[in-house]
């Protein structure tokens, strides 16, 4: 089986960010320690003969420092059978990324994600310090050091209440300052006594900002740009495979693994469907468990909805996380008319080039 593990390497963070996801749990101040470190990479290596795929994820991934890191390089380098392929990538705020990380990115070949919500006005407004002070001049500084290396980070953009109405803006800021590769994630939250966090977008705007990128992409005509929600849309409504799991349905191929050596379900994933030690069990011993099956009669009780629906083999049901009610139980997703809408945008359009030819 494929997978793609997501590393939690601490539930630490040296941001405060508005509408982080983690924002309403208590933080353990736990790292991921040798030991666990150890064990979690070996579990991975054994259970990915071919390809081993790492992804590094916090808190904030850097704060466990360098060494973390070496060790990491070192462990997988001394486990590695014969012919396997590992792949490194870490998603991080950027601020703490200097000459020595941007280096040793560069020497080990990692993949380097970064947070970035568009040009300063937008990033700062909910992505802060522990002082309340916005971080896009740090990010833009860590994003300098590694295109010094020739690194050139792909981008995550959350859109939130502050930046969505102005997708012309974001894209003239992200192509005009070199950026080639970007994704964004709508930011949907509710506080603990369920109701919908302020910062949070509706899939009306999520969808008004999606076609409109969409234009903006075409027309700027460089082969260059990859937007990646948009490229696998595409890829999806051509019948080919999109790299994005919103759109493939693969929720049982990623899994976090947590500082404490756990296997569990995706984090957005909205039930907790499964902890497993990787202290005591291979991940094959997971994967066949009774409590992995569960999991995977939830997410066939999630997708039950989208029975029937002419555009379920290009949206793949989109993320369980927007299709869960407060009381438990599944229902369509909230962005559902969004994505049928951006389909239908993007499909129109193909149409058309394909009636001119
Ligand atoms: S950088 Fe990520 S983990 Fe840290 S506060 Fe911001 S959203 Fe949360
Ligand atoms: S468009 Fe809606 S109903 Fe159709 S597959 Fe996607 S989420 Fe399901
Ligand atoms: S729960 Fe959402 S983010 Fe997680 S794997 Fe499934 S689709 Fe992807």
């Amino acid at each position: 089986m494929c997978l793609y593990p997501c590393l939690m390497v601490s539930d630490v963070c040296n941001l405060r960010c508005g509408y982080c996801y983690y924002r309403h749990q208590v933080v353990q101040n736990e790292k991921m320690n040798d030991q666990v470190l150890e064990i979690v990479i070996h579990r991975i290596m054994e259970a990915s003969r071919d390809m081993a795929f790492f992804c590094w994820h916090g808190g904030e991934p850097l704060i466990v420092g360098l060494d973390f890191y070496q060790k990491v390089v070192a462990l997988q380098n001394q486990l590695r059978a014969s012919g396997q392929q590992i792949i490194n990538s870490i998603q991080t705020n950027g601020t703490l990324i200097d000459k020595e990380w941007a280096k040793f990115f560069y020497l080990h070949d990692f993949q380097v994600g970064l947070s970035l919500d568009g040009p300063g006005e937008y990033h700062d407004l909910y992505r802060v310090d522990r002082n309340g002070r916005g971080t896009f001049a740090r990010v833009m500084q860590g994003v300098e050091y590694l295109r010094r290396e020739k690194i050139e980070p792909g981008i995550l953009a959350v859109l939130h209440a502050g930046n969505v109405s102005n997708p012309e803006r974001i894209f003239r800021f992200f192509v005009d300052n070199g950026f080639r590769y970007f994704d964004f994630k709508p930011c949907y939250e509710r506080d603990p006594a369920g109701n919908v966090e302020p910062f949070s977008i509706t899939p009306e705007v999520y969808a008004e900002f999606m076609t409109t990128l969409f234009d903006l992409w075409l027309a700027e005509n460089n082969p260059e740009i990859t937007i990646l929600n948009l490229e696998d849309a595409v890829a999806a409504i051509m019948g080919k495979q999109p790299s994005s799991c919103q759109y493939r349905a693969i929720c049982q191929h990623m899994v976090t693994m947590s500082p404490d050596g756990y296997l569990e379900v995706c984090e957005c994933f909205p039930k907790e469907a499964l902890r497993e030690p990787l202290q005591k069990k291979t991940v094959k011993e997971i994967i066949d468990s009774e409590a992995y099956r569960d999991y995977l009669y939830e997410i066939e009780r999630a997708m039950e909805i989208c029975k029937g629906c002419k555009w379920l083999y290009a949206c793949g049901g989109g993320c369980p996380k927007y299709s869960l009610l407060s009381g438990g139980d599944w229902h369509r997703n909230l962005f559902c008319q969004a994505r049928q809408r951006v389909f239908r945008h993007i499909k129109d359009h193909i149409d058309s080039i394909a009636g001119r030819i």
